[in-house]
């Protein structure tokens, strides 16, 4: 079976329509943090079994950002919404 990604935009789609771009979990140092911090923020990331959030690009679509919930080991698609809606209730 095919792996599918539903976009919020654009419907069902395979998952080749996509292209990953990174942990959706990291949380962005101030300005003023040190330089450790912005050295884990730029190059340190955890490889976890199991579920997993990132940010998939709709290249194939909408090439809109999108934030999928996913486990990483059945591939098994549990959520994805617009990254900018995750942006701005972050922000609030
Ligand atoms: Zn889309």
């Amino acid at each position: 079976m095919a792996s599918l990604i539903t976009c919020p935009h654009c419907g069902t789609r395979p998952k080749e329509e996509f292209s990953i771009r990174g942990d959706a979990t990291v949380v962005r140092p101030s300005p003023k943090a040190s330089d450790e911090d912005w050295y884990a923020y730029v190059f340190v990331r955890d490889n976890p079994r199991g579920m997993v959030k990132e940010y998939w690009h709709h290249v194939g679509g909408c090439r809109r950002f999108l934030a999928v919930e996913r486990d990483n080991v059945t591939h098994e698609v549990f959520a994805v919404t617009d990254a900018a809606a995750v942006a701005k209730e972050a922000a609030r």
